[in-house]
């Protein structure tokens, strides 16, 4: 047992950040405030939502600033630079929401830098939850949004030109697990050099005043039908909050997320007493109970914080992870546990 003197010895010798993680690792967490997100992506997006926690601001502004380091990078699976649908055309889903239970999201929006930015100000500033296609982008452009150019990016030129040489319209989605390079439809890889494989980032936070916030953004499915939405705009599939228990958020095939509403499932069972980890297995098994077949086929992650500060994830497939942070020490990547 390590009590408060020889936790300070540790410090004074600079391992106390150490402890910490081990006393992690065991206990997935029970810190204040925490910030955790979907994939690699999440080191970065994680960084920047720390500043705003550690500084004690709001976990709404925090998991806003996140995930928008991801959406500006050109060279990632989220935001104006990942892969386009079918079409050819970059369609963005974002969602947010925040302690007192408000939510916007934005679906399919076009030509747009942050639709977090987009989907914040429909929460904020309209009467309404959702905006999508062309009235999203109408009003981003009202609320003084700059249009980027309609063109892809070189990485996604490519890799668009690559899959039209097949066209292929079937699910891909589990190519962490099966060695499989490249892209397909649906996939969430796209090149072989390893950059990034995946289409979104999934952010929870909660803040030093105990207050719990989520947001969500993604290109969708590399090369989806043209109109196609996911679970991440939806509010309660790819994202949810509740205040009283904590908040979740999912990454993988949308659609599966979307038959069990994933998020509020998850959400719910804390509320029920889950931990977090066991709330997204539970979620995961509800996924694999409504259609085997389907389920091994596809990859679904779920992770999740609640009002402690503790943490956790489950998915369908080995090869999910996500970045955990709460601390400027302590930010780093944990592999979920998987149901196949
Ligand atoms: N969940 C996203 C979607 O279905 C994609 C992903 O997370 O890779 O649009």
């Amino acid at each position: 047992m390590l009590n408060r003197k020889s936790f300070l010895q540790l410090s004074s010798l600079g391992l106390g950040s150490l402890y910490f993680s081990k006393l992690n690792a065991a206990t997935r967490g029970g810190f204040k405030p925490i910030v955790i997100s979907t994939w690699a992506e999440g080191i970065n997006a994680n960084k920047a939502a720390w500043e705003i926690l550690k500084n004690k601001g709001r976990a709404l502004d925090a998991v806003e600033a996140g995930v928008m380091v991801t959406e500006a990078s050109q060279n990632c699976c989220v935001g104006l630079g990942a892969n386009p649908d079918r079409d050819g055309i970059v369609t963005l889903d974002a969602s947010i929401m925040d302690e007192n239970g408000n939510c916007g999201s934005v679906g399919a929006i076009e030509r747009i830098k942050h639709p977090i930015s987009v989907a914040r100000r429909v929460m904020e500033k309209t009467p309404h939850v959702m905006l999508v296609g062309q009235g999203a982008q109408q009003f981003a452009v009202a609320e003084g949004f700059p249009l980027e150019p309609q063109k892809l990016s070189d990485d996604a030129e490519r890799s668009y030109k690559e899959w039209l040489k097949k066209a292929e319209y079937k699910p891909v989605i589990n190519i962490e697990n099966s060695g499989q390079k490249g892209h397909g439809p649906f996939a969430p890889t796209r090149f072989d050099n390893g950059d990034w494989n995946h289409d979104t980032i999934g952010m929870v936070a909660l803040d030093a005043m105990g207050n719990v916030s989520g947001s969500c953004t993604t290109s969708g499915m590399g090369f989806k039908m043209r109109g196609r939405l996911g679970d991440s705009p939806i509010i309660g599939a790819g994202l949810f909050v509740d205040n009283e228990v904590g908040a979740a958020t999912a990454t993988g095939m949308g659609e599966e997320v979307i038959r069990i509403c994933g998020t509020h499932l998850v959400v719910e069972l804390m509320r029920q007493g889950y931990k977090p980890e066991d709330a997204c297995k539970k979620a995961v098994e509800r996924i694999v109970k409504k259609n085997y077949e389907r389920a091994k086929a596809n990859q679904v992650g779920f992770i999740a914080i609640n009002k402690k500060g503790e943490y956790g994830g489950f998915c369908l497939q080995s090869g999910f992870n996500f970045a955990v942070c709460y601390g400027d020490n302590n930010n780093f990547m944990v592999d979920a546990k998987h149901y196949f």
